[in-house]
Protein backbone atom coordinates (compact mmCIF):
# COMPACT_ATOMS: atom_id res chain seq x y z
CA UNK A 1 0.00 0.00 0.00
CA UNK A 2 1.16 3.35 0.17
CA UNK A 3 0.84 6.05 -2.69
CA UNK A 4 4.20 4.26 -3.80
CA UNK A 5 2.22 1.67 -5.22
CA UNK A 6 -0.96 3.47 -6.69
CA UNK A 7 -0.27 3.41 -10.68
CA UNK A 8 -1.66 6.03 -12.80
CA UNK A 9 -2.97 8.51 -10.63
CA UNK A 10 -0.50 10.87 -10.43
CA UNK A 11 -2.43 13.91 -10.49
CA UNK A 12 -4.90 12.98 -7.29
CA UNK A 13 -1.77 11.74 -5.49
CA UNK A 14 -0.10 15.10 -5.91
CA UNK A 15 -3.07 17.25 -4.59
CA UNK A 16 -2.89 14.85 -1.48
CA UNK A 17 0.76 14.99 -0.85
CA UNK A 18 0.77 19.03 -1.38
CA UNK A 19 -2.29 18.91 1.01
CA UNK A 20 -0.54 16.30 3.79
CA UNK A 21 2.60 18.97 3.27
CA UNK A 22 0.99 21.74 4.00
CA UNK A 23 -1.39 20.09 6.51
CA UNK A 24 -4.61 21.24 4.65
CA UNK A 25 -6.47 18.01 4.95
CA UNK A 26 -9.94 18.59 3.64
CA UNK A 27 -12.75 17.33 5.77
CA UNK A 28 -14.53 15.86 2.83
CA UNK A 29 -13.12 14.20 -0.31
CA UNK A 30 -15.02 13.14 -3.43
CA UNK A 31 -13.12 10.91 -5.44
CA UNK A 32 -14.86 10.22 -8.86
CA UNK A 33 -13.50 7.86 -11.70
CA UNK A 34 -14.37 4.56 -13.11
CA UNK A 35 -14.06 1.31 -11.15
CA UNK A 36 -10.66 -0.47 -10.56
CA UNK A 37 -8.82 2.45 -11.05
CA UNK A 38 -7.40 2.75 -7.64
CA UNK A 39 -9.74 5.11 -5.49
CA UNK A 40 -9.71 2.57 -2.63
CA UNK A 41 -6.18 2.47 -2.99
CA UNK A 42 -5.64 6.61 -2.80
CA UNK A 43 -8.05 6.62 0.09
CA UNK A 44 -6.48 4.06 2.31
CA UNK A 45 -2.83 5.53 1.18
CA UNK A 46 -4.27 8.33 2.39
CA UNK A 47 -5.20 7.41 5.53
CA UNK A 48 -2.06 5.15 6.47
CA UNK A 49 -0.09 8.74 5.47
CA UNK A 50 -1.92 10.56 7.97
CA UNK A 51 -1.60 8.01 10.45
CA UNK A 52 1.82 6.32 10.03
CA UNK A 53 3.82 6.41 12.75
CA UNK A 54 7.19 7.20 10.80
CA UNK A 55 6.12 8.74 7.91
CA UNK A 56 8.78 9.41 5.39
CA UNK A 57 10.41 12.68 4.02
CA UNK A 58 7.92 12.92 0.69
CA UNK A 59 4.97 12.05 2.74
CA UNK A 60 4.35 8.40 2.20
CA UNK A 61 3.57 6.31 4.71
CA UNK A 62 6.42 3.88 6.00
CA UNK A 63 3.95 0.75 5.57
CA UNK A 64 6.05 -1.13 8.13
CA UNK A 65 4.87 0.64 11.58
CA UNK A 66 2.07 -0.89 13.50
CA UNK A 67 -0.44 1.54 12.14
CA UNK A 68 0.44 1.08 8.72
CA UNK A 69 0.00 -2.67 9.14
CA UNK A 70 -3.14 -2.08 10.69
CA UNK A 71 -4.46 0.53 7.52
CA UNK A 72 -3.40 -2.07 5.27
CA UNK A 73 -4.83 -5.45 7.14
CA UNK A 74 -8.12 -3.14 7.38
CA UNK A 75 -8.54 -3.43 11.11
CA UNK A 76 -6.93 -0.02 12.01
CA UNK A 77 -9.73 1.42 14.45
CA UNK A 78 -9.86 5.03 12.76
CA UNK A 79 -10.36 3.85 9.47
CA UNK A 80 -13.66 3.37 8.53
CA UNK A 81 -14.87 1.82 5.85
CA UNK A 82 -18.36 1.53 5.22
CA UNK A 83 -20.22 -0.21 2.35
CA UNK A 84 -23.72 -1.06 1.56
CA UNK A 85 -26.00 -3.57 2.90
CA UNK A 86 -27.36 -5.63 0.18
CA UNK A 87 -27.56 -3.09 -2.10
CA UNK A 88 -28.29 0.16 -0.35
CA UNK A 89 -25.88 1.94 2.81
CA UNK A 90 -29.34 2.92 5.02
CA UNK A 91 -29.74 5.92 7.08
CA UNK A 92 -28.84 4.27 10.02
CA UNK A 93 -25.53 3.22 8.86
CA UNK A 94 -24.93 6.76 8.33
CA UNK A 95 -25.84 7.67 12.02
CA UNK A 96 -24.11 4.66 13.56
CA UNK A 97 -20.88 6.26 11.48
CA UNK A 98 -21.51 9.92 12.44
CA UNK A 99 -21.44 9.10 16.49
CA UNK A 100 -18.42 6.91 15.58
CA UNK A 101 -16.66 9.98 14.07
CA UNK A 102 -18.11 12.07 16.72
CA UNK A 103 -15.76 10.44 18.97
CA UNK A 104 -12.08 10.84 18.98
CA UNK A 105 -9.64 8.90 16.96
CA UNK A 106 -8.11 6.02 18.88
CA UNK A 107 -4.82 5.48 18.12
CA UNK A 108 -4.05 7.38 15.20
CA UNK A 109 -3.92 11.49 14.63
CA UNK A 110 -6.65 11.58 12.38
CA UNK A 111 -9.83 9.19 11.48
CA UNK A 112 -11.05 8.49 7.96
CA UNK A 113 -14.57 7.13 6.71
CA UNK A 114 -14.47 5.70 3.56
CA UNK A 115 -18.06 5.42 1.81
CA UNK A 116 -17.58 3.21 -1.38
CA UNK A 117 -19.40 3.27 -3.21
CA UNK A 118 -21.42 6.09 -2.43
CA UNK A 119 -23.82 6.04 -4.66
CA UNK A 120 -25.03 3.20 -2.55
CA UNK A 121 -26.15 5.70 -0.23
CA UNK A 122 -30.34 6.44 -0.23
CA UNK A 123 -31.12 9.60 -0.67
CA UNK A 124 -31.99 9.98 3.32
CA UNK A 125 -28.63 8.38 4.07
CA UNK A 126 -27.10 11.33 2.27
CA UNK A 127 -29.36 13.69 3.65
CA UNK A 128 -28.21 12.57 7.37
CA UNK A 129 -24.29 12.78 5.78
CA UNK A 130 -25.00 16.14 4.61
CA UNK A 131 -25.35 17.01 8.26
CA UNK A 132 -22.08 16.00 9.33
CA UNK A 133 -20.31 17.56 6.71
CA UNK A 134 -21.91 21.04 7.34
CA UNK A 135 -20.73 20.46 10.80
CA UNK A 136 -17.04 18.67 10.18
CA UNK A 137 -15.82 16.84 13.43
CA UNK A 138 -12.35 17.67 14.55
CA UNK A 139 -10.66 14.68 13.26
CA UNK A 140 -12.01 13.29 10.37
CA UNK A 141 -12.06 12.99 6.90
CA UNK A 142 -15.00 11.40 5.13
CA UNK A 143 -14.11 9.86 1.45
CA UNK A 144 -16.81 9.33 -0.94
CA UNK A 145 -15.75 7.05 -3.89
CA UNK A 146 -17.70 6.80 -6.67
CA UNK A 147 -18.28 6.46 -10.27
CA UNK A 148 -20.21 8.80 -10.90
CA UNK A 149 -20.82 12.55 -9.55
CA UNK A 150 -24.17 12.85 -10.56
CA UNK A 151 -25.54 9.93 -8.89
CA UNK A 152 -25.19 12.12 -5.16
CA UNK A 153 -27.22 15.13 -3.91
CA UNK A 154 -25.82 18.63 -5.37
CA UNK A 155 -25.53 19.24 -1.90
CA UNK A 156 -23.54 16.57 -0.47
CA UNK A 157 -21.14 16.84 -3.70
CA UNK A 158 -20.56 20.88 -3.09
CA UNK A 159 -19.89 19.80 0.66
CA UNK A 160 -16.55 18.06 -0.96
CA UNK A 161 -13.35 18.49 -2.57
CA UNK A 162 -13.34 16.84 -5.55
CA UNK A 163 -11.03 14.69 -7.65
CA UNK A 164 -10.93 13.20 -10.67
CA UNK A 165 -9.55 9.61 -11.21
CA UNK A 166 -9.28 8.86 -14.74
CA UNK A 167 -8.59 5.52 -16.31
CA UNK A 168 -4.83 4.38 -16.29
CA UNK A 169 -3.13 4.08 -19.62
CA UNK A 170 -2.90 0.86 -21.28
CA UNK A 171 0.85 0.70 -20.75
CA UNK A 172 1.01 1.29 -17.21
CA UNK A 173 -1.48 -1.36 -16.71
CA UNK A 174 0.91 -3.81 -19.29
CA UNK A 175 3.57 -3.25 -17.46
CA UNK A 176 2.01 -3.33 -14.15
CA UNK A 177 0.65 -7.23 -14.79
CA UNK A 178 4.19 -7.88 -16.60
CA UNK A 179 6.20 -7.30 -13.03
CA UNK A 180 3.30 -9.56 -11.20
CA UNK A 181 4.45 -12.48 -13.72
CA UNK A 182 2.00 -12.46 -15.63
CA UNK A 183 3.80 -12.92 -19.88
CA UNK A 184 4.17 -9.92 -21.98
CA UNK A 185 1.93 -11.22 -24.57
CA UNK A 186 -0.98 -11.58 -22.57
CA UNK A 187 0.01 -8.62 -20.45
CA UNK A 188 -0.68 -6.21 -23.37
CA UNK A 189 -3.63 -8.33 -24.03
CA UNK A 190 -5.47 -8.22 -21.05
CA UNK A 191 -4.60 -4.75 -20.73
CA UNK A 192 -5.87 -3.60 -23.55
CA UNK A 193 -9.19 -5.15 -22.52
CA UNK A 194 -9.49 -3.89 -19.01
CA UNK A 195 -10.18 -0.35 -20.44
CA UNK A 196 -8.47 1.29 -17.62
CA UNK A 197 -8.93 -0.43 -14.91
CA UNK A 198 -5.93 -2.36 -12.94
CA UNK A 199 -8.87 -3.85 -10.48
CA UNK A 200 -9.89 -5.29 -13.67
CA UNK A 201 -6.88 -5.98 -15.59
CA UNK A 202 -6.04 -7.97 -12.31
CA UNK A 203 -8.88 -9.53 -12.22
CA UNK A 204 -8.88 -10.57 -15.98
CA UNK A 205 -4.88 -12.07 -16.01
CA UNK A 206 -5.67 -14.53 -13.11
CA UNK A 207 -8.45 -15.92 -15.38
CA UNK A 208 -9.14 -17.72 -18.30
CA UNK A 209 -10.54 -14.52 -20.20
CA UNK A 210 -8.37 -14.88 -23.80
CA UNK A 211 -8.97 -18.81 -23.74
CA UNK A 212 -12.88 -17.11 -22.70
CA UNK A 213 -12.93 -14.96 -26.04
CA UNK A 214 -11.29 -17.35 -28.35
CA UNK A 215 -14.00 -20.70 -28.04
CA UNK A 216 -16.65 -17.90 -27.90
CA UNK A 217 -15.66 -16.87 -31.06
CA UNK A 218 -15.13 -19.84 -32.29
CA UNK A 219 -18.06 -20.67 -31.74
CA UNK A 220 -19.67 -17.51 -32.25
CA UNK A 221 -19.15 -17.18 -36.76
CA UNK A 222 -20.13 -20.48 -37.63
CA UNK A 223 -23.35 -20.51 -35.51
CA UNK A 224 -23.96 -17.19 -37.51
CA UNK A 225 -23.78 -19.18 -40.93
CA UNK A 226 -25.24 -22.40 -39.89
CA UNK A 227 -28.34 -20.31 -39.18
CA UNK A 228 -31.41 -19.80 -36.86
CA UNK A 229 -31.27 -22.87 -34.74
CA UNK A 230 -27.90 -22.87 -33.77
CA UNK A 231 -28.28 -19.25 -32.64
CA UNK A 232 -30.84 -20.16 -30.04
CA UNK A 233 -29.07 -22.86 -29.24
CA UNK A 234 -25.41 -21.04 -28.55
CA UNK A 235 -27.54 -17.96 -26.86
CA UNK A 236 -29.19 -19.89 -24.88
CA UNK A 237 -25.31 -21.68 -23.82
CA UNK A 238 -24.03 -18.01 -23.39
CA UNK A 239 -27.09 -16.49 -21.47
CA UNK A 240 -26.78 -20.10 -19.13
CA UNK A 241 -23.82 -18.56 -17.24
CA UNK A 242 -25.26 -15.36 -15.52
CA UNK A 243 -22.02 -14.50 -13.86
CA UNK A 244 -19.94 -14.50 -17.10
CA UNK A 245 -22.83 -12.84 -19.62
CA UNK A 246 -21.61 -9.73 -19.55
CA UNK A 247 -17.74 -10.42 -20.02
CA UNK A 248 -18.66 -12.38 -23.22
CA UNK A 249 -20.92 -9.51 -24.03
CA UNK A 250 -17.27 -7.11 -23.36
CA UNK A 251 -15.05 -9.51 -25.42
CA UNK A 252 -17.82 -9.41 -28.45
CA UNK A 253 -18.29 -5.69 -28.42
CA UNK A 254 -14.32 -5.17 -28.30
CA UNK A 255 -13.88 -7.80 -30.98
CA UNK A 256 -16.21 -5.90 -33.21
CA UNK A 257 -15.03 -2.81 -33.16
CA UNK A 258 -11.47 -4.17 -33.70
CA UNK A 259 -13.02 -5.67 -36.82
CA UNK A 260 -14.15 -1.66 -37.54
CA UNK A 261 -11.29 -0.21 -37.03
CA UNK A 262 -8.76 -2.64 -39.02
CA UNK A 263 -11.28 -2.68 -41.67
CA UNK A 264 -11.76 1.00 -41.68
CA UNK A 265 -7.63 1.59 -41.37
CA UNK A 266 -6.79 -1.57 -43.63
CA UNK A 267 -4.53 -2.45 -40.72
CA UNK A 268 -5.14 -3.77 -37.15
CA UNK A 269 -2.65 -0.60 -35.62
CA UNK A 270 -4.93 0.02 -32.95
CA UNK A 271 -7.00 -2.96 -32.02
CA UNK A 272 -7.79 -3.78 -28.35
CA UNK A 273 -7.27 -7.77 -29.18
CA UNK A 274 -3.56 -7.66 -30.17
CA UNK A 275 -2.75 -11.09 -29.48
CA UNK A 276 -5.01 -11.98 -32.37
CA UNK A 277 -4.44 -9.00 -34.80
CA UNK A 278 -3.31 -11.46 -37.72
CA UNK A 279 -6.56 -12.84 -37.58
CA UNK A 280 -7.81 -9.83 -37.25
CA UNK A 281 -6.31 -8.95 -40.34
CA UNK A 282 -7.87 -11.88 -42.31
CA UNK A 283 -11.60 -11.41 -41.28
CA UNK A 284 -11.84 -7.54 -41.46
CA UNK A 285 -11.71 -6.95 -44.88
CA UNK A 286 -14.66 -9.98 -45.38
CA UNK A 287 -17.44 -7.35 -44.02
CA UNK A 288 -18.54 -3.97 -45.33
CA UNK A 289 -17.48 -1.19 -42.93
CA UNK A 290 -21.24 0.07 -42.45
CA UNK A 291 -22.04 -3.53 -41.28
CA UNK A 292 -19.24 -3.88 -38.62
CA UNK A 293 -20.08 -0.38 -38.03
CA UNK A 294 -23.78 -1.61 -36.66
CA UNK A 295 -22.57 -4.69 -35.05
CA UNK A 296 -20.73 -2.81 -33.01
CA UNK A 297 -23.69 -0.30 -32.25
CA UNK A 298 -26.24 -3.76 -31.90
CA UNK A 299 -23.99 -5.39 -29.13
CA UNK A 300 -23.43 -1.95 -27.09
CA UNK A 301 -26.95 -1.68 -26.58
CA UNK A 302 -27.26 -5.42 -25.77
CA UNK A 303 -24.55 -4.95 -23.16
CA UNK A 304 -26.63 -1.82 -22.14
CA UNK A 305 -29.75 -3.80 -21.81
CA UNK A 306 -28.47 -6.60 -19.71
CA UNK A 307 -27.50 -3.74 -17.52
CA UNK A 308 -31.06 -2.67 -17.37
CA UNK A 309 -31.72 -6.28 -16.52
CA UNK A 310 -33.40 -7.51 -19.82
CA UNK A 311 -33.86 -10.84 -20.15
CA UNK A 312 -30.17 -12.46 -20.78
CA UNK A 313 -31.82 -15.38 -22.80
CA UNK A 314 -34.02 -13.06 -24.83
CA UNK A 315 -31.11 -10.16 -25.01
CA UNK A 316 -28.70 -12.99 -26.66
CA UNK A 317 -30.96 -14.52 -29.44
CA UNK A 318 -31.69 -11.23 -30.50
CA UNK A 319 -28.52 -10.17 -30.53
CA UNK A 320 -27.06 -13.05 -32.37
CA UNK A 321 -29.79 -12.87 -35.45
CA UNK A 322 -29.17 -9.40 -35.65
CA UNK A 323 -25.45 -10.20 -36.13
CA UNK A 324 -26.13 -12.91 -38.05
CA UNK A 325 -28.31 -10.23 -40.26
CA UNK A 326 -24.70 -8.19 -40.02
CA UNK A 327 -22.23 -10.94 -40.69
CA UNK A 328 -22.76 -14.22 -42.07
CA UNK A 329 -21.62 -14.60 -45.04
CA UNK A 330 -24.46 -14.41 -47.77
CA UNK A 331 -24.26 -17.67 -49.73
CA UNK A 332 -22.39 -16.92 -52.75
CA UNK A 333 -22.28 -13.48 -52.29
CA UNK A 334 -19.27 -11.41 -52.92
CA UNK A 335 -18.00 -10.62 -49.60
CA UNK A 336 -16.68 -7.23 -50.51
CA UNK A 337 -20.00 -6.23 -51.79
CA UNK A 338 -22.13 -3.44 -50.80
CA UNK A 339 -24.11 -4.62 -47.41
CA UNK A 340 -25.81 -7.71 -47.64
CA UNK A 341 -29.48 -7.68 -47.62
CA UNK A 342 -31.09 -7.52 -44.01
CA UNK A 343 -33.32 -10.19 -44.87
CA UNK A 344 -30.66 -13.05 -45.61
CA UNK A 345 -32.38 -15.98 -46.20
CA UNK A 346 -33.94 -17.34 -43.22
CA UNK A 347 -34.91 -20.80 -43.60
CA UNK A 348 -37.36 -22.01 -40.59
CA UNK A 349 -38.11 -17.83 -39.87
ZN1 LIG B 1 4.03 3.65 9.06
Amino acid sequence: MGFGGIIGQDRAVALLRQALRADRLAHAYLFVGPGGVGKRRVAFALAQAVNCLHRLPDGDACGACVACRKVAAGVHPDVLLLTPEEATVRIEQVRALREEVGRRPYEGSRRFALLDPAEALTEQAQNALLKTLEEPAGATTFILLAQRAGALLPTVVSRCQRLAFGPVPEALIARHLAAAGVPADRAHAVAALARGSVGGALALAGEAVLETRDALLSRLFPALERGPAACVELAEEIARDREGLGEAFDLLLTWCRDLLVTAVLGHPGLVVNRDRADALAAAAGGFPVEALAEAVAVVAAAREALETNANPRLTCEALLFRLRDLLAPASGGDRNGTRREGELRRPGA
